[in-house]
């Protein structure tokens, strides 16, 4: 149900970040080229995402096994690009896998500052982004800026709803155990 409503809000906010990009585009974008940019942003979008959750992970001495981006990712332990399998309880659009080292072990605040890490990154480059297109105007910037951070608000949002396995879980699980 929460993971049907998280899938909801990250289709809206694609689907807002889409319709109303598109006008804001210069007219010389055709439709294939806006909607290239479009899933190259989406893509972008999602992988700002996942490096937040490796960087905070890296920051914690902790080791990254796979990171996924719409299903294609690296393992690090294999040493291959490939597909990733959809596991359940993972989080929409992508995931990183990690284990902890002997050395380091991870509390359960850390897991959490590694679960926000996401969400905080997403937040930060769409606040950037809406930043950035005060100082260019040009057209093509404007547009792509607006599409940029109407899916980084989206992937933030969806990603702390509470389902089984997301970001949002993860922190709520940590607050009420405080
Ligand atoms: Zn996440």
């Amino acid at each position: 149900m929460l993971r049907h409503f998280a899938t909801l809000i990250l289709l809206l906010s694609n689907f807002v970040a889409f319709a109303g990009g598109m006008h804001l585009l210069p007219p010389a974008i055709d439709a294939y080229a806006g909607m290239a940019l479009f899933l190259l942003l989406t893509f972008g979008c999602v992988a700002v995402h996942e490096m937040g959750h490796a960087i905070a992970v890296r920051v914690h001495h902790a080791t990254i096994k796979v990171i996924s981006v719409w299903g294609f990712g690296y393992d690090f332990q294999a040493r291959r690009w490939g597909m990733q399998k959809r596991m359940q309880g993972r989080e929409i659009a992508g995931f990183v896998l990690y284990t902890s080292s002997a050395q380091h072990q991870l509390s359960k605040g850390d897991h959490a500052l590694i679960s926000a890490a996401g969400p905080a990154i997403n937040l930060v480059t769409a606040l950037v982004a809406i930043w950035s297109s005060r100082w260019f105007s040009n057209q093509m910037w404007q547009g792509a800026s607006a599409i940029f951070a109407t899916l980084s608000l989206g992937m933030a949002a969806a990603n702390l709803v509470p389902f089984d396995g997301s970001d949002g879980r993860r922190i709520l699980n940590y607050v009420r155990k405080q």
